[in-house]
């Protein structure tokens, strides 16, 4: 406990208390499961936030990581590295597109999407959705609906951006106007409440887009790298965005982001730039988490992981559980309440998962969580 408290007390005195952090010192990290300082162990439902997709400290992404170290850590984007230009061909051949940026985070990936509409475009304006969340920066901030992240920070980059109800695609239609740069939404909601749009929706923003000549970003910051049971959320739907935002997974639980974008659709010299972007060391991550998702049949198993979680969250039959949804291992449990106290409970009996609405309970897993430990976080979650 005396441990505890001297990293509480520097915490508190010396970092911004921006946070509302659990009361919980983390030091190490195995697969699905995490550490305390004193060695208690948690299956982490949370994964750093759909970070850690691979697993904590995947030994593809450590050895990949150490092995660079001793190499270069860093150059700066005025010089070519053979690392940097690897990735980019695998994040073409994995997305799909045709050439990518990189960048840091996943506010920044949405800020390089935006910017890249707007010169693409030349227009300035976006739609976005209610409870979209895309980044805390001022100009992700201004397609980021939730009024408690936006209203303090106010006016926004782009005062023009139309918030429309999700999975409405008529909305969408009436809002899009003459000045309108894009439409950008996330595949599947993740801060929002975990929000599944109706099958048909994304087609029909597709369709829209293509109508008025206005651009289509998918944030796959939270649905990206196996996530939702393939490589991104836009799969599941069969529907190909201009331009995609990644971060999160994407490093294998080292900093990175990227945009990807289709063909024709590129930054000119001099239109955008980044110090750290595409660094070796996140490159090197990045590549190894690739490998270690290849490697590990994460996909599939995702998919399977997830279906059975979802299958026996069902089945808990409780009458304050509003809803399960989900895809792959991406998914909510709506509860009548607000649900920090079930963080709590299930914390205290060796379990992380996070609130994301304040009634929807977040599970994104590492994608290496096994049927047994599924079986436990299952258990606490019905006490709880
Ligand atoms: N977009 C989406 C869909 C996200 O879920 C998040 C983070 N929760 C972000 C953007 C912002 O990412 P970061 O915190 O890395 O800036």
């Amino acid at each position: 406990q005396a441990k505890y408290d001297s990293v509480i007390e520097k915490d508190s005195k010396y970092v911004m208390q921006n946070y509302g952090r659990q009361p919980l010192v983390l030091s190490k990290g195995k697969g699905a499961v995490v550490q305390d300082i004193c060695g208690k162990e948690y299956i982490d439902c949370v994964a750093g936030i759909a970070v850690n997709n691979v697993g904590h400290c995947h030994p593809i992404v450590v050895r990949a990581i150490k092995a660079q170290a001793e190499e270069l850590l860093h150059v700066s984007n005025l010089y070519y590295t053979e690392i940097q230009a690897e990735l980019a061909e695998t994040l073409v051949s994995v997305t799909g597109m045709e050439r990518v940026f990189f960048c840091n985070s996943g506010s920044e990936a949405v800020e390089a999407a935006m910017k890249l509409a707007r010169v693409a475009s030349g227009k300035s304006a976006f739609v976005a959705a209610e409870h979209s969340f895309h980044g805390r920066t001022i100009g992700a901030l201004s397609v980021t609906h939730k009024s408690m992240y936006r209203d303090p920070f106010m006016p926004p980059v782009s005062s023009e951006t139309a918030f429309v109800p999700y999975s409405d695609a008529d909305a969408i239609r009436k809002a899009i106007s003459q000045n309108t740069a894009a439409v950008i939404l996330e595949p599947i909601q993740g801060e929002g409440g975990v929000k599944i749009p109706n099958p048909e929706y994304l087609k029909e923003v597709r369709e829209i887009c293509d109508e008025t000549g206005t651009f289509l970003i998918f944030d796959e910051v939270q649905t990206g790298f196996g996530r939702t049971g393939t490589w991104f959320c836009k799969e599941q739907f069969g529907v190909e965005p201009d331009i995609m935002s990644m971060a999160k997974a994407i490093g294998g639980g080292f900093p990175m982001g990227a945009i990807a974008a289709r063909e024709g659709l590129s930054f000119g010299r001099g239109q955008h730039a980044s110090t750290f972007g595409g660094g070796p060391l996140a490159c090197a991550a990045a590549l190894a988490s690739i490998e270690a998702i290849r490697e590990e049949g994460l996909l599939k198993r995702s998919k399977e992981n997830g279906a059975y979680f979802i299958g026996k969250l069902r089945n808990m039959d409780r009458e304050d559980v509003v809803e399960v949804r989900g895809k792959g291992l991406m998914i909510g449990v709506e509860i009548k309440y607000p649900c920090s106290k079930f963080v709590d409970f299930a914390r205290e009996r060796g379990v992380l998962v996070n609130c994301t609405s304040d009634s929807v309970l977040r599970l994104v897993p590492p994608l290496v969580i096994t049927k047994e430990q599924i079986d436990k976080v299952v258990d606490v979650l019905e006490q709880a």
